[in-house]
Formats: C-alpha cells, sequence, structure tokens
C-alpha cells in the first residue's frame, strides 16, 4: 500500500522539483514524467525534467511543451541542489539514471521514488513502491483520485492512458484487471481516443526500425530439449546495415515469445559500449530473479540487465544455459 498522504505532503510543503526517469525511457516513465509535471504546475510548483537518455521520437508527442530535457553535466548539475524535492519515477536502482547516478545520490535535497518494479534499492528518502500496479502512471491515477490533489482532466488523462496502454502490452499483460479496464474507461471518457494513442507510439515508426526487426526476426533461433527458449541477437553491424537507434528495440523481445512452446524468450542487443539483454516469460519464471544474477532487474516476466565489461558473444551461451536452469527449476 502506498502512503498516498505522505506524497501528498511532500508535493504541498515543497516548491522546486527535479523528476528524473530510467535510461531508455519507455511510454511510462516519459507519460509518468509529464503527467507529474502538469500535477505540479497545476499547483503553481516550479519543475524541471531531466534524463540521462533522449526522448525516443515516437514518444516526443507526449512532451508537448518539450519541457524534457538530456542531462548535460555541465548545465545541469547543480540543478540537483537548487531544488527542493528529486523525484525518480519507474524505477528504483540509481544506476539506471547512468551519467546522473551521482548527481542523484550526492544531492542533499528530499528524494522520492514513485514505481511499480520489485526489488527495490534504498537510495531515496521516501519510497512509494507498490509492484501491485501495471504502471507508474497507474500510481499516478490513484493518487490523483484518492487525494484529489488536481482536478483529472484530458491533458492529465492522456500521458497516464499512453503509459498504462504501454506498460500492460495494450491491456494483455498480468496487471489487466477490471479495475484496469474501468480506468482505462474513465479516461476514455475524459476524451482519450485509443487507436490515436498507438498509432502515434506503434504504428509511426521510421523505416529503420522495421528493418532492424527485420534483422532480430532472422537471429531467432530455439534453445533446449523442447524448445522452450527463443533468443535473438542484435549486433552494431545490424545496427549499422538498418540505421537503427538502442529504442528501436523496444518490444521486438516480445516475438521471441510468440513462437509456440517458447516461455523464455531473450534478446541481446549489442550497444556502442557493452550489450544489454531483455528478459520475457510466460507463466511463473522469474526473469526478475534470472536478470539479477548479472545485476539486472525488473519483474516476473519482463526484465532486463546491462552489461559494460563482458562480450556479447561471449555472454551469449552462458545466459542462454542459465535461462535453461530456471525453465527447469520454475517451470511446472
Ligand atoms: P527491457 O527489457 O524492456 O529493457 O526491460 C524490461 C524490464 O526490466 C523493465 O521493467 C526495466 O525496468 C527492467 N530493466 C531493464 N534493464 C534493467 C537494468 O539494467 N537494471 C534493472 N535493475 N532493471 C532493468
Ligand atoms: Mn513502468
Amino acid at each position: 500500500m502506498i502512503d498516498f498522504k505522505t506524497l501528498e505532503s511532500v508535493i504541498l510543503n515543497n516548491d522546486k522539483f527535479l523528476i528524473t526517469t530510467h535510461v531508455n525511457p519507455d511510454a511510462d516513465a516519459i507519460g509518468s514524467e509529464i503527467a507529474f509535471q502538469l500535477i505540479l504546475k497545476k499547483l503553481g510548483k516550479e519543475t524541471y525534467i531531466i534524463n540521462h537518455s533522449e526522448t525516443p521520437y515516437n514518444l516526443k508527442f507526449l512532451d508537448k511543451d518539450d519541457v524534457i530535457k538530456k542531462f548535460d553535466k555541465n548545465i545541469h548539475s547543480k540543478i540537483f541542489n537548487e531544488v527542493d524535492v528529486l523525484m525518480a519515477l519507474d524505477f528504483n536502482h540509481s544506476d539506471r539514471m547512468v551519467r546522473m547516478s551521482d548527481d542523484f545520490r550526492n544531492s542533499s535535497k528530499l528524494k522520492i521514488c514513485v514505481d511499480h518494479h520489485q526489488d527495490e534499492e534504498d537510495f531515496v528518502d521516501h519510497q512509494f513502491i507498490d509492484t501491485n500496479y501495471s504502471a507508474t502512471a497507474h500510481i499516478i491515477y490513484d493518487f490523483i483520485r484518492k487525494t484529489g490533489i488536481v482536478k483529472l482532466d484530458y491533458d492529465l488523462a492522456y500521458p497516464i492512458y499512453a503509459a498504462i496502454m504501454t506498460d500492460t502490452g495494450s491491456f494483455r499483460f498480468e496487471r489487466t484487471s477490471s479495475e484496469l479496464h474501468k480506468i482505462a474507461a474513465e479516461l476514455l471518457e475524459l476524451g482519450i481516443i485509443p487507436g490515436e494513442v498507438f498509432d502515434k507510439i506503434y504504428d509511426q515508426s521510421y523505416l529503420s526500425k522495421v528493418k532492424l526487426l527485420g534483422a532480430a526476426l532472422e537471429s531467432l533461433q530455439l534453445f533446449g530439449d523442447k524448445n522452450e527458449i527463443g533468443y535473438m541477437t542484435l549486433t552494431r553491424q545490424d545496427f549499422r546495415k538498418c540505421n537503427g537507434i538502442e529504442s528501436d528495440t523496444e518490444n521486438f523481445v516480445n516475438f521471441s515469445l510468440s513462437v509456440q512452446n517458447v516461455k523464455i524468450g531473450l534478446l541481446f542487443i549489442e550497444l556502442s559500449e557493452g550489450f544489454k539483454v531483455s528478459f520475457r516469460s510466460k507463466g511463473n519464471i522469474p526473469m526478475n530473479k534470472l536478470a539479477a544474477e548479472f545485476n539486472g532487474g525488473g519483474h516476473i516476466n519482463a526484465a532486463g540487465a546491462r552489461f559494460h565489461k563482458e562480450k556479447m558473444s561471449d555472454m551469449i551461451p552462458i545466459i542462454v544455459k542459465k535461462a535453461e536452469k530456471y525453465l527447469e527449476k520454475y517451470n511446472g
């Protein structure tokens, strides 16, 4: 249970806020930032939104007023000690801010975290975390409803809907409850058009992204006695050939789970420095635990980890083998 009263008093008793989210932000990350910024604006508060990563191009429509800034140490470092509150949204490990982590950790100001992920690190003064929520923006919705801190209107409903839609895989993942559909209905009554939001996020891709998906699908391999592990790889060469970028790869991993019998889907993505792995599963095979073995994290069915030193081609067989162990341990 989240202590919304405390969250409300943190907001009402302070004036200047710095909001941030995790590296490679998704629609829940950006949508939650924009929603919180709107709440604070309605209350006459001053807000900065500063992120490690640039906002992916398909999510820029959520930031209509172009308020989100990409972190530049020279320009933004001082803000971490000028505001009253630092607000971490949609993540709970400080290293997920990458280049910003030190400025955040070293600030003497009040720090809070609003999130729905497991395995939290204690890096803030107040944690508002509940893994029962489908999205961080779902928590924000509940916060507005339970406290009445501001009126829910179309502008607020828009980023909240976008965030919930994407974090539930368009209303199909486990936390898609009848309650959540009632919330969606309420957001629709405020004027949200589902097809419009979906089109902006998923159906306005650059050709390069679709080509990169082609390369990922081309690489798909099955592993294990019963072909229950599906994994794909994207190398730097694939990125160059397709002219793709890291944020293009969001949701690619789900295609490995769309193959008959596959229970664990993996996507290995080579980055300009190091590589990342996306872990997905069906049922009760805990991908957050598997990812945690490599210093990553996430949820039961969706997790990730980043590798800075190791070579991707060396680690693929090790990680796939480890995934097989999880299959043996938790499957059935
Ligand atoms: P994705 O595979 O889409 O990047 O991430 C899936 C989930 O795993 C997300 O909910 C995200 O929060 C979590 N996750 C991804 N990468 C990392 C990581 O490097 N560290 C941690 N702690 N969590 C991650
Ligand atoms: Mn989220």
